[in-house]
């Protein structure tokens, strides 16, 4: 099966379709991966977090890269690689704005926040606070096969 270069508009189309990706931080030169939903906003992916590892790293390296698929058959696959810069959108009325836009995207997909708040440990999820943050677009690239 052939693949070829997405346009930038079709993997544009692939990100806003999707929801679903795999972020990618590095610390120290030692990368960690984990699935996480999203929302397509203008040159920006939207998520929500609790606190932990990739926030942490994010913080310290905002560096990131998303990879986002959608498959109709085994064969048939789109794939779309973003990389960008982690912005944190705390809750100050600096960020208010974009904040509710970013709640606003991502609640259109059920019980988006879910996979973010559960945590093994269920009394660390109580007490922290959920952080909202932008990844913002500097390159994208997507192949698909046809
Ligand atoms: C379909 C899907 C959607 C998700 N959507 C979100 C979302 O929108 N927001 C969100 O915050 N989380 C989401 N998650 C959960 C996410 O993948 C992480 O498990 C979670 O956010 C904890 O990440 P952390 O870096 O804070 O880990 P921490 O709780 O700090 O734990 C770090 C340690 O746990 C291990 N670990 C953490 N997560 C995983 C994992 N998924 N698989 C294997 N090992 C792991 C790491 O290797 C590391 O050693 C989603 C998961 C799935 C499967």
């Amino acid at each position: 099966m052939p693949v070829r270069e997405m346009t930038d508009h079709e993997c544009m189309d692939c990100l806003s379709k999707g929801h679903v990706g795999h972020l990618a931080c590095s610390r120290d030169g030692v990368p960690y991966i984990v699935p996480i939903h999203y929302a397509y906003g203008i040159e920006k992916l939207y998520a929500f977090s609790m606190p932990g590892q990739k926030i942490d790293w994010l913080r310290s390296n905002p560096h990131a890269c998303i990879q986002v698929e959608e498959r109709s058959d085994h064969r048939l696959w789109k794939s779309v690689v973003v990389q960008g810069q982690f912005r944190e959108l705390p809750d100050t009325p600096e960020h208010h704005t974009e904040r509710i836009h970013a709640w606003d995207l991502l609640q259109e997909r059920e019980l988006w926040w879910e996979p973010g708040y559960l945590r093994p440990d269920e009394s660390a999820q109580a007490v922290a606070t959920p952080i909202f943050f932008g990844i913002v677009v500097d390159q994208i690239s997507g192949r698909q096969t046809f």
